[in-house]
């Protein structure tokens, strides 16, 4: 009987902490699924927003729709990403503090999706001079032109990150959009010279191959053809149907010369990305005792030209490695296996060189001209890779996962564990709620001494010695006794299934991965190479100082965000992918509980739902709304905590409202803030 379905039977509840039975993940996921099917893809949690992947346009991101959500209190409107953009926005320009919107979720769940979303909002909706116009614009059209770069088709997603994001908007004190910084966090580099079956290169490959001009690729010397190319056609998928390489192509030279890339250096970016295609298409002989000959002679040509280093160099660079002998620098003649892994080294070198050249010059083009830095308030937009598991997962899933281990562990540290200390701190009376905290297992990867990480570090400091077996063995040796790690050995105490001889499994928070260890990366073998040094000699590293393996520099790098995240207000996007096969109108149950439970969103809804959506020091609350009540006007005198009890009796707040704290007062629902604050604007 569909006509008797009430509106609420029908299209769920729009925040899950109005649900009746809030504690049941069955009634959590049944919710879900009915808006889903209603294409109501957005859920609240509080003010933490839910997205579950349409994989559908579905028409709610119009200009209309932006001015419907411009300036309205949060929950007046259906849940929105536009809502919390203008939140967050709103929150920034009021208190004058910075922001950040934290989006996480798996490989394919929506996350690079809802970061454009909300800068399409900003630059849209924010007000504007004509003297500003196009920041907005270099902004919007950074996206393309970094994920032509850093973004390629996996098994999970046509268009994957391969790279982590986060970026500033800059705003000045009236809320224009005044300029914007990128950081870039580990591109997987090793898929430029690899891809598994059914994936891709990075894009703009296959964009230049597909789209440039004639005359470009001529002058390129390339042919109109990616299955010539050895680096492009490993995965055996250059077409792909969602993805039009040459209207991206064209879209990514329009948005070049807006974010202000000169003629002269974009020729020489597609030099570069043309010279790793040709670099891959080198063949080495063996000769009579096994070392590399080079037989290539155009492909040498072609990068003699294009990256402006001598035939010589190259053909060394190629063959040889330097060795340092009493101050004296040696060639030592490579063999024919070694010569092709040295290749490959220098492709993801000059690949990933480029790509940082590439955030540079992003910035310097989004760098605020106008304001000093202390004249801007900022809203933060992480954007990073989702957790992920193939069939054979290497070194770079490891980083990749790890990251989401820190950022699962900050939004625990965060919303879970130091919410509940407060209420402790506070005084304010409190049940615990459970949750599974992962530090365990950041820990695992990153603590001193004994981690992961630091066992690499030792290993890496062996050339010679180490192996990956033996790294395997230290492994084993430090942490057999982990309960999220597994090796060979352990494979079948721990679970059924048995691992390979070079696997080491760990058990994610989001799901078991096992990783291969065979060829992880070694950092200082890279920076050697004398051709890079020849393309990029401003960016060579100092070379006296021990080089950190990437694992550590990745380390620290997190670390540094972590900070950076840790120092601005927080505001949540959890995406939820409904299915694996990227499918729209399909969800599946299996799928969507599991992410529902390692998100922590159940968890997350008991805390909220007990607990206080807002709350202000007594010195801040009583500043903003000491006139709305003539007992605090204009100035009240006594104990703050003893001003805001009259404020908010005059107000007329109900008991169960709000509590009292130490320090703080706390306020259950955001609505009670809402209608205070129209009061305020009556
Ligand atoms: P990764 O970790 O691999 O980078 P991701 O979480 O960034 O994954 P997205 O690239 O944002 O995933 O989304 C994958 C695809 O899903 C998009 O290319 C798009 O086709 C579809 N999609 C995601 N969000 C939406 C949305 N809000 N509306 C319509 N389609 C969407
Ligand atoms: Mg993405």
């Amino acid at each position: 009987m569909e006509g008797a379905l009430t509106a609420r039977d029908r299209v769920g509840i729009q925040d899950f902490v109005l649900l009746d039975s809030y504690t049941s993940e069955s009634a959590f996921l049944d919710n879900l699924r009915k808006r889903f099917h209603e294409n109501l893809i957005y859920t609240y949690i509080g003010t933490l927003l839910v997205s579950v992947n349409p994989y559908k346009e579905l028409g709610i991101y119009t200009k209309k729709q932006m001015d419907i959500y411009m300036g309205v209190n949060f929950f007046e409107l259906p849940p929105h990403i536009y809502a919390l953009s203008d939140n967050a926005y709103r929150t920034m320009l009021m208190e004058n503090n910075n922001h950040v919107i934290l989006i996480s979720g798996e490989s394919g769940a929506g996350k690079t999706e809802s970061s454009k979303k909300i800068l399409q909002f900003y630059a849209v909706s924010c007000p504007r001079t004509s003297l500003l116009d196009n920041v907005r614009d270099r902004l919007l059209l950074s996206n393309p032109v970094l994920e032509a770069f850093g973004n390629a088709k996996t098994l999970k997603n046509d268009n994957s990150s391969r790279f982590g994001k986060y970026m500033d908007i800059q705003f000045d004190f009236q809320g224009e959009a005044v300029g914007g910084h990128i950081l870039s966090y580990l591109l997987e580099k090793s898929r430029v010279v690899h891809q598994n079956h059914g994936e891709r290169n990075f894009h703009i490959f296959y964009q230049l191959v597909e789209g440039a001009e004639d005359g470009l690729l001529r002058w390129l010397g390339l042919e109109r053809n990616c299955q010539l190319y050895r680096y492009l056609v490993q995965g055996q998928c250059a077409k792909v149907s969602s993805i039009s390489d040459k209207t991206d192509w064209r879209t990514v030279r329009k948005a070049l010369s807006v974010i202000e890339i000169s003629e002269a250096d974009t020729e020489h970016l597609f030099g570069v990305i043309a010279s790793v295609l040709h670099l891959g298409n080198i063949r080495f002989e063996a000769d009579a005792r096994g070392y590399a000959t080079l037989n290539s002679s155009t492909e040498m040509h072609w990068l003699s030209k294009l990256l402006g280093v001598h035939v010589q160099v190259l053909r060394e660079g190629l063959t040889h490695r330097k060795i340092e002998a009493r101050a004296e620098e040696v060639l030592s003649p490579l063999t024919a296996e070694h010569a092709i892994y040295a290749r490959d080294a220098l492709a993801k070198a000059i690949y990933g060189r480029t790509f940082a050249w590439l955030v540079n010059k992003t910035n310097e083009s989004l760098a605020n001209k106008v304001r000093l830095s202390s004249d801007y308030t900022v809203i933060g937009l992480l954007d990073i890779y989702g957790f992920e598991v193939f069939h054979v997962n290497s070194f770079e899933q490891f980083c990749i996962n790890y990251c989401n281990e820190k950022l699962q562990q900050l939004f625990i540290q965060l919303t879970l564990k130091s919410e509940q200390e407060e209420y402790e701190a506070e005084g304010i009376e409190w049940e615990a709620v459970p949750f599974f905290n992962n530090k365990i297992i950041c820990d695992l990867v990153e603590e001193k001494h004994r981690g992961i990480i630091s066992v690499l570090d030792e290993e890496c400091l062996r050339p010679g010695e180490a192996s990956d077996l033996t790294f395997l063995e230290k492994l084993e040796e430090k942490l057999g006794g982990h309960p999220h790690f597994v090796t060979h050995k352990l494979a079948d105490q721990k679970t059924r299934k048995t691992l390979e001889r070079g696997d080491f499994r760990l058990l994610h928070y989001a799901g078991e991965v096992t990783y291969c260890v065979v060829g992880k990366e070694h950092s200082s073998w890279q920076s050697k190479n004398s051709i890079v040094k020849h393309c990029f000699p401003s960016i060579e590293p100092d070379s006296k100082k021990r080089p950190e393996t990437v694992a550590t520099q990745f380390k620290s790098s997190l670390a540094g965000l972590t900070e950076i995240l840790m120092s601005k207000e927080p505001w949540y996007v959890r995406c939820l992918k409904p299915n694996n096969s990227k499918q729209s109108g399909c969800f599946d149950d299996v799928l969507v509980r599991h992410q529902v439970k390692y998100l922590g969103l159940m968890e997350h809804l008991r805390v909220r739902r007990a607990g206080f959506a807002y709350r202000r020091r007594f010195e801040v609350f009583l500043q903003r709304y000491k006139a709305l009540c003539p007992d605090t006007w204009p100035h009240w005198k006594g104990k703050p905590a003893d001003g805001v009890q009259r404020l908010v009796i005059h107000l007329g707040y109900r008991p169960d409202e709000y509590k009292m704290g130490r320090t703080k007062i706390f306020i259950r629902h955001p609505r009670t803030l809402f209608a205070t604050e129209d009061a305020f604007e009556m």
